[in-house]
């Protein structure tokens, strides 16, 4: 919501809120176990499996989050770069939630896009610095997509996807190993040619952040990661749409200090979505929850 609010401000972006059509969508990424507990609230730990509490139109609104990344898809496509306020859920996998994420969008609209919108292959660059347990599993199956990641940080309870053609990943301990993987994966990306890339921006690789952190990552770091990466995307001309990743306050101090970090990640985000898209649109799926309120 404050990131909508700061670049609901800047006049070269139009902020335009999605309502979803149809919610069998949801099926080209989870069973309908999972989907039926978000629908119903039943069974409560599955419906609540990614931390999200379940609450009335809370299945409206994953369909709207869906619906949302399909239309910034379609808006990359076209020329106009795009951006959605929401997160792609690259922890959720085909049996649960995880990590705040219930479903994955991700690998939903790169499903959806492959079958109805006439393009072949599509990338996703997961710059969060969490594993992508749920883009991996779900992805693996489909050469058509090539899911890509740096991580330093997986739970146990994820998956665990091997790489394999069709699959990339990099487990970094420091700043430094984290730019020669990025040069690996971008070649990687390249030699796949795809006709559009999913870039999950993550901020959590910050070396301060409560749930992630990589030694030596500090802001100029992530400024040099934005450039290599906005460096590349424009070189190759290829559509992108932008999902928000992770990035993680530190609740644990007093309130004017954690306005301040608010800002200050408002600020982050902003800057890199304008440096990767100075003009363009800004998609957000509509929703009538009160609030995220989350377990943890
Ligand atoms: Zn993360």
């Amino acid at each position: 919501l404050r990131l909508n609010e700061h670049l609901a401000k800047l006049q070269n972006y139009q902020v335009e809120g999605v309502v979803g059509t149809d919610p069998g969508i949801l099926r080209l990424g989870h069973s309908d176990e999972l989907l039926n507990s978000y629908k119903t609230g039943v069974p409560k730990q599955l419906a609540e499996s990614s931390g999200i509490q379940s609450q009335e139109d809370y299945s409206v609104w994953l369909m709207n989050v869906a619906w949302a990344h399909i239309k910034v898809a379609e808006s990359a496509l076209r020329g106009a770069p795009a951006v959605i306020l929401g997160n792609g859920g690259h922890h959720a996998e085909y049996e649960s939630g995880y990590g705040f994420g219930p479903i994955n969008s991700l690998i939903i609209t790169s499903k959806y896009m492959i079958q109805n919108s006439g393009i072949e292959k599509i990338a996703v660059l997961d710059l969060d610095v969490h594993y992508a347990n749920g883009t991996h599993s779900l992805g693996k199956y489909n050469p058509s997509i090539l899911p890509t990641d740096i991580y330093r940080n997986k739970l146990e309870k994820w998956q665990y996807t091997k790489n394999q053609e069709n699959i990339l990943h990099r487990q970094i301990e420091n700043s430094d190993h984290y730019f020669e993987a990025l040069e690996i994966i971008l070649q990687k990306i390249t030699g796949f040619n795809p006709d559009f890339i999913f870039y999950y921006l993550g901020m959590d690789v910050i070396e301060t952040d409560r749930m992630g952190g990589i030694k030596g990552f500090d802001e100029r770091a992530l400024d040099k990661r934005d450039d290599l990466v906005a460096e590349f995307l424009n070189l190759h001309h290829y559509p992108t749409a932008i999902s928000l990743g992770g990035g993680y306050i530190n609740h644990a101090v007093n309130d004017d200090a954690v306005e301040a970090q608010y800002e200050a990640m408002v600020e982050r985000f902003a800057m890199r979505i304008l440096k990767l898209s100075p003009t363009g649109r800004i998609i957000r799926p509509n929703s009538t929850l009160s609030q995220l309120t989350t377990r943890t």
